[in-house]
């Protein structure tokens, strides 16, 4: 039977990007991908926040995403636009680029590194014992596995044949997304009336001055709200032009379908993260309705928060209970957002008592502490891992600071590229012996004169040395003589190797 230290279930944004995370720290991981290729059918999610491109520059990646997609302000809460340009960020917007093409990226990296992919083939079952898991797959195989990564999306068999629960919240409306061509010309844009929100769009647009100008021709990407909550079966043509009709009274001769999807507000959130050697990232994990853009992003961040610490795992220089930090980390983070969107689903029912409440929500959101406040949220720029008390850095990203160093300047995400930790020195060069870890963590001696600043929070003291992960969390704060370091290094990068 073939072996692979870690097996991932599904080749989507999640999949990818914990693979090439898995790679870059030695493991040898492999994808079992049902589709025979990357190509998507339709275009699903419109781009990236803040956060989600600056994890992509912690791996000096997030210029090939720039550079094929338009930045433009797309942070927003129930529609109401939230603009980060005031952020201190050196990404202070977001990315409009379509779902294809950020996976058509993200796997061009992960061949990079050279990651074994199975496509054309499912994960139909598994077992797993105290040492491994034996991973079924449609062709009749069978992989082994140290560890099974259930990245296969919301309707995730890995979790499911895991047993894991899924509550949440049942669908009370839902929606038909399809790619299409009509013989009529629509009125292009955003549509409300009493049964919810419609658009009509073409795939094919260009940001100009901070506003989405649509191409003169190219594919239509139509949106319309159901009358009453669809059947979970694929959606056809037909069902897309009685949907029409109803709110429209035409379909506008719609025809030629590349990709017709339903959407629903439905929002479930696993249980629990982890079942001894089985875990769940991304949509197998959560999902809810796309309503503020949050579904990819939130995946593609919970790869990066389990990646190095499935690879030390495997490694051996952490024990399993690491493991447990990937739940207690990304469980309320996940929460967070279905909260978020079940709220925005509500203020975007249609009734005129909603649309005052709506209105409200709008008018505090102008202000600008709830503007810093929901902005920060929605970029993803204001997570806070809980790791108990300490200085504000304790937990949340560590800004991508200019640095001096005896080499030159540097930038601390370029420092995160290869996804080892690092413990920054600002304070005075020596005084802490790296020795016993020189493997696993960098010692950098740096400079940095700058005022630290960290969004919705404001200025924080500027600490003398910073513990930080390779995800780009930080683990400590504080000052190289304190005792907290050492008991940091082993709680995140394991024990010191023995002399
Ligand atoms: C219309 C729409 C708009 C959206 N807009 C946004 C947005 O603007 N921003 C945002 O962040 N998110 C958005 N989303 C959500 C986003 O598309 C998902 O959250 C994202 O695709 C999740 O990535 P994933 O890798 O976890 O799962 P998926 O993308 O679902 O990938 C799962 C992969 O697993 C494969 N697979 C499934 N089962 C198996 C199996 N048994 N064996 C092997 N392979 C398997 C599938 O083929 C697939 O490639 C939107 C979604 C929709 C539908």
């Amino acid at each position: 039977m073939t072996e692979h230290a870690v097996v991932i279930a599904g080749g989507g944004p999640t999949g990818l990007m914990l693979a090439g995370e898995l790679a870059l720290a030695g493991v040898d991981v492999a994808i079992v991908e049902r589709r025979a290729s990357q190509d998507l059918p339709g275009s699903r999610a419109g781009g990236l926040h803040s956060r989600t491109i600056e994890v992509l520059d912690q791996r000096g990646i997030a210029d090939r995403f720039l550079s094929q997609g338009q930045t433009v302000q797309v942070a927003a809460f129930a529609g109401v636009p939230l603009d980060i340009s005031d952020f201190p960020t050196r990404h202070p917007y977001g990315l409009g680029l379509w779902q294809n093409h950020i996976e058509r990226i993200l796997a061009g990296w992960v061949a990079e590194l050279a990651v074994t992919i199975y496509r054309g083939r499912e994960v139909t079952g598994f077992a797993q014992n105290d040492t491994g898991v034996d991973v079924e797959l449609s062709d009749g195989t069978s992989l082994r596995a140290e560890y099974l990564v259930g990245c296969d999306g919301g309707r995730s068999l890995v979790r499911r044949a895991a047993g894991i629960e899924f509550p949440g919240w049942d669908a009370t409306t839902s929606a038909l997304i399809a790619e299409v061509e009509l013989a009529e010309e629509p009125e292009w844009g955003i549509h409300r009336d009493a049964l919810g929100i419609h658009s009509f769009g073409r795939l094919e647009y260009e940001i100009r001055d901070g506003e989405v100008v649509y191409m003169d021709g190219g594919p239509v990407r139509v949106m319309v709200t159901e009358q009453h909550v669809g059947p979970t079966g694929e959606p056809t043509l037909r069902d897309l032009s009685e949907a029409l009709v109803v709110v429209y009274g035409t379909d506008y001769g719609v025809h030629s379908p590349t990709w017709i999807s339903r959407f629903t507000d439905m929002a479930r959130q696993a249980a629990a993260y982890r079942d001894r050697r089985v875990l769940l990232a991304g949509d197998a994990a959560h999902v809810h309705n796309p309503v503020g853009g949050q579904g990819l992003n939130t995946g593609v961040q919970d790869a990066v928060n389990l990646g190095w610490k499935l690879a030390q795992v495997v490694n051996q220089t952490s024990p399993e209970s690491l493991l447990d930090t990937y739940h207690a980390e990304r469980h309320p983070v996940a929460a967070r957002v279905l909260r978020d969107t079940i709220a925005q689903v509500a203020l975007f029912r249609p009734d005129d008592r909603t649309k005052t409440l709506g209105d409200t929500i709008a008018e505090l959101l102008s202000m600008d502490e709830p503007r810093i406040r929901f902005a920060a949220r929605m970029s993803g720029l204001d997570i806070h891992y809980e790791l108990g008390e300490g200085h504000p850095l304790l937990g949340r990203r560590m800004p991508d600071l200019d640095l001096v160093t005896a080499n030159g300047t540097l930038r601390v995400f370029t420092l995160l590229h290869d996804a080892r930790p690092v413990l920054l020195n600002l304070g005075e060069p020596g005084g802490f012996d790296i020795t016993p870890r020189a493997d696993r963590v960098q010692l950098i001696d740096a400079k940095y004169v700058g005022t630290w600043e960290l969004p919705a929070l404001g200025a924080v003291t500027a600490p003398t040395a910073v513990l930080i992960r390779p995800d780009g969390y930080v683990a400590w704060a504080g000052d190289l003589t304190q005792l907290g370091l050492a008991d940091a290094l082993t709680t995140w990068f394991g024990p010191p190797a023995a002399a």
